[in-house]
């Protein structure tokens, strides 16, 4: 089965005698036992909810995983990932991630003796020489977000190997859709559900996918032993979104790459940061790994108060700090997403204040352009006014 079929082919609700074509939201904490002395497959929602199971099933299998776990929000899954640490390891991770894993990993992973080291993204060398006997498990997201690195998954799951560690790729960004890193060597693989899973802005959830059976029974004890599974009616909401990402996302990267283009053509934008373009500088790393160079891209302008103004400028893109949503959204990333990172790793990094992120939805992709046509419009004319008013003193 191709993927898009994957993707509406599956039992909703294995053992249903009704046979329903969707999947029933089980709405329940306990389950009643037959038995006083025996188990039967569900006990109680925290351990085991068969509607959760369906979504967990159908994330393993388009991840190409073993096993998934759904968790209540991105965050919960990469803390359930970091969890297969202990007091003294290290993990060695790319400089260049989501914000809200700096805030994790220096504000409340530090507590508990983990330690984290930041090497720059796209060098395979700063990693090599980074890993230490202590160094158990190596972090990153790619493309990262959002400059758009490329780091190569099966060159650094070696690494990581040799060194006695293992690879943990938050898939975010790119989705099962056009990336499966568990392919390419990783061992963990981590969403935020939030983004392009479920698409329509609507839950906030997490999924871990692995396919050794012993970090499966790991993260299993972790999401029943310290009760952060996501909730019944939001895994319902993520199995309905979730059965349009490929249609979502053929959408979102076609208007994406138009939008990226225009962006390159405009003489207020300084540079654009999309792995579809042909000078993007980790293009074809990008495309030996992954299918599809995806929806999201950022670009730069010559200062904070022009990006500003176009941000605020636009219509048809929601300032927001999330991504994957069927609705185009802008941010600055510097401002929002990103400013929990340490401004040292934050600025080494280059997500400058004049950096704009946009996520491009499955609107006309004509009217995405003409929006941010006209918003790149009004910052020329108020940067040109500066400048008279300026010459004028
Ligand atoms: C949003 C995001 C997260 C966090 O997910 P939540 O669902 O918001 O907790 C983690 N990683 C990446 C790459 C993200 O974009």
């Amino acid at each position: 089965m191709k993927f898009p079929t994957k993707l509406v082919n599956f039992d909703p609700c294995p053992g249903d005698p009704y046979r329903p074509v969707a999947t029933p939201i089980y709405q329940t904490a306990t389950f009643e036992q037959e038995s006083a002395v025996s188990f039967g497959q569900y006990d109680y929602s925290r351990s085991g909810n068969p509607t959760r199971t369906v979504l967990e099933g159908q994330i393993a299998r388009i991840e190409n995983g073993a096993r998934a776990f759904c968790f209540s929000s991105g965050l919960a899954a990469i803390t359930a990932a970091t969890r297969l640490l202990s007091a003294g390891d290290e993990i060695v991770a790319a400089d260049d991630l989501y914000g809200g894993a700096y805030r994790l990993f220096s504000k409340i992973l530090v507590r508990t003796g983990i330690t984290v080291r930041y090497v720059r993204a796209d060098d395979l060398d700063s990693f090599r020489q980074a890993m230490s006997p202590r160094t158990r498990m190596v972090y990153i997201e790619t493309p990262t977000n959002p400059l758009m690195r490329v780091i190569d998954i099966a060159a650094l799951a070696k690494i990581a190997h040799d060194n006695h560690a293992i690879l943990a790729v938050d898939n975010s960004l790119m989705s099962p859709y056009f990336q499966n890193p568990l392919d390419l060597g990783a061992d963990v693989v981590m969403h935020s559900a939030t983004k392009f899973l479920c698409g329509h802005s609507d839950v906030t959830g997490g999924a871990v996918i692995v396919n050794d059976k012993a970090i499966a029974d790991q993260i299993y004890l972790i999401q029943n032993g310290e009760g952060t599974a996501l909730a019944p009616f939001d895994t319902y909401l993520l199995l309905r979104g979730l059965m349009t990402l490929s249609l979502r996302q053929d959408k979102q990267q076609a208007n994406a790459q138009k939008v990226a283009e225009f962006l390159a053509s405009h003489p207020l934008v300084e540079n654009v940061y999309y792995v579809g373009l042909p000078s993007h500088p980790g293009r074809d790393l990008h495309f030996k790994q992954e299918r599809g160079a995806g929806s999201i891209l950022s670009f730069t302008t010559d200062s904070l108060e022009t990006s500003r103004r176009v941000v605020e400028s636009v219509r048809l893109f929601g300032i927001t700090v999330s991504f994957g949503s069927i609705n185009s959204s802008i941010s600055i990333p510097h401002c929002m997403s990103h400013s929990s990172i340490p401004p040292e790793v934050r600025e080494n990094n280059s997500v400058t204040p004049n950096l704009v992120r946009v996520s491009i939805g499955i609107e006309d992709a004509n009217d995405l352009i003409e929006d941010l046509r006209a918003a790149l419009a009004v910052a020329a004319d108020a940067k040109a006014a500066t400048k008279e008013a300026q010459a004028a003193r």
